[in-house]
């Protein structure tokens, strides 16, 4: 039978429907809403199938229903993409005391966002191949959005891609993934203000609808549908691999949050009908979720620098998206609410029965317990986490109900932060990948936190690459 193909539609209602292509191509909607899909469809008569597949052939059949991209060209697209990959399993899962890692570090540049980038890089190359034209990517980066989007797509000739970061706010390591990379669509910006900053100077220019015309911007953050799509894949194989050697028919989720794209897709494949009976949204001393999710009020506060720098943020873009379902899918609620967030610095939604949402429960870890948590796991169980999978560790730990197994999500391979693991286990661990970046040259722009120099920055750079 064939299905319709899904159409997307914006958070704030103002925006006309469109395909999955032009839903991919858009990244952030004119109307500055979200894009989401029309209907989530009901997945819970594929569960037996889906089962028995492997990362990549349960990958096909999740995007297949959000897109209609051919077979044969989805199916080429996700082997190319996880063929990049260090683990013939993608996401393997390892079993602890007390929880299961489900390791989604194993991309080119070892954080979990290699998982969707590897994808939508090859993804944004085929459609610019049907469609001809380009592509100017614009990214705002915590730290591993900006290498993993640059890994994913260094060197296609239709793409050129502007990354910025928060001066001196990511790792040094981090930094050199990015600045490392010599090839001439890759364009390296320092901000000097705070992740919030990056993301705001984004959205500004994709706002200014001159620019955006003339220059095709496009995005990698999770803003962009494909990410959080392709997410929610490793959510159906991680409970299919626990529901199989645990004999639980229902799991629970830790999420170490930041732009909560991740614990978004999380909540799809739930409203698609996988077992999951919580999601456990951990974050740092930057609580503005965690607090959401206790008493409904979402209310900026300032960004803290934590020993987790992903997951350092105070608006979460996503946030959106969870609100338009809390808002019974009404966009004027949605825009009228984020209007409130955008005058006030705040906006609140209703409790009902003392919660938020059943499904959703919420934790802060601060600096001094992820340490701890490090420190803990690794003398008992010999297992050293990252400082963002260790926020989701606690968090999970803490909150998680005792009868069904918790799937704790390790979102970074703990070589990338060993100021964190040094702290923890009282030494540095290393990694071959990133070895090598220690002595190649490195090569960025700095900017202050002003839309008129990030546009001529762009424009400049486009006239040379164009030479
Ligand atoms: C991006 C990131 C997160 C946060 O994910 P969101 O989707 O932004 O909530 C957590 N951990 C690591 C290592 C990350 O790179």
């Amino acid at each position: 039978m064939k299905r319709k193909p899904m159409s997307y539609i914006s958070t704030r209602g103002a925006t006309p429907a469109m395909g999955f292509s032009d839903a991919v191509m858009t990244g952030l909607a004119p109307d500055s809403g979200l894009l989401v899909p029309s209907a989530i469809p009901d997945a819970s008569g594929f569960l037996p199938r889906w089962r028995e597949l492997s990362y990549g052939e349960l990958a096909y059949e999740v995007i297949s229903l959000y897109s209609d991209l051919p077979e044969v060209v989805l199916r080429n697209l996700i082997d190319e993409s996880y063929k990049a990959f260090l683990h013939p399993d993608v996401v393997p899962l390892r079993k602890a005391d007390g929880f299961y890692l489900a390791e989604l570090f194993h991309g080119p540049t070892l954080a979990f966002k290699d998982i969707a980038l590897q994808f939508l890089g090859r993804l944004f190359d085929y459609i610019l191949e049907q469609r001809g034209g380009e592509l100017n990517i614009l990214a705002a980066t915590s730290g591993d959005t900006g290498s993993a989007a640059i890994s994913g797509v260094r060197g296609r000739p239709r793409i050129s891609i502007f990354v910025m970061f928060p001066e001196g706010r990511i790792s040094p390591l981090q930094e050199r993934q990015m600045t490392t990379v010599a090839d001439d669509n890759v364009h390296c910006i320092a901000v000097r203000g705070t992740f919030d900053d990056c993301q705001r100077l984004m959205k500004q220019l994709f706002a200014d609808k001159d620019f955006n015309l003339k220059y095709h911007l496009g995005s990698v953050n999770s803003v962009n549908w494909a990410r959080v799509l392709v997410q929610m894949v490793y959510y159906f194989y991680a409970a299919f691999r626990v529901m199989e050697c645990s004999g639980a028919g229902e799991v629970q989720f830790a999420v170490p949050t930041g732009n909560f794209g991740d614990l978004l897709a999380g909540y799809y494949a739930r409203r698609m009908g996988l077992p999951i009976r919580h999601l456990i949204l951990a974050t740092n001393e930057n609580n503005i979720l965690s607090r959401f999710f206790s008493d409904g009020v979402y209310s900026r506060g300032p960004v803290i620098h934590t020993l987790s720098p992903a997951m350092d943020i105070q608006i979460a873009s996503n946030f959106e998206r969870y609100l338009y379902y809390r808002c019974s899918e009404n966009p004027d609620e949605v825009a009228g609410k984020m209007a409130e967030f955008s005058e006030k610095g705040s906006l609140r939604v209703p409790l009902s029965q003392g919660v938020l949402d059943p499904l959703i429960k919420a934790g802060e870890v601060s600096n001094d317990q992820t340490i701890a948590t490090m420190r803990d796991i690794h003398e008992k169980q010999g297992l050293i986490l990252d400082p963002h999978t260790a926020v989701g560790v606690r968090a999970g730990l803490n909150l998680c109900a005792s009868d069904i197994p918790l799937i704790c999500l390790a979102t970074a391979h703990p070589a990338k932060f060993n100021e964190a693991v040094r702290r923890a286990i009282g030494r540095d661990i290393s990694h071959p990948v990133l070895e090598p970046l220690r002595n190649l040259p490195t090569r960025r722009a700095v900017i202050d936190g002003e839309t008129g120099e990030l546009k001529a920055f762009i424009e400049s750079q486009l006239w040379n690459e164009g030479d």
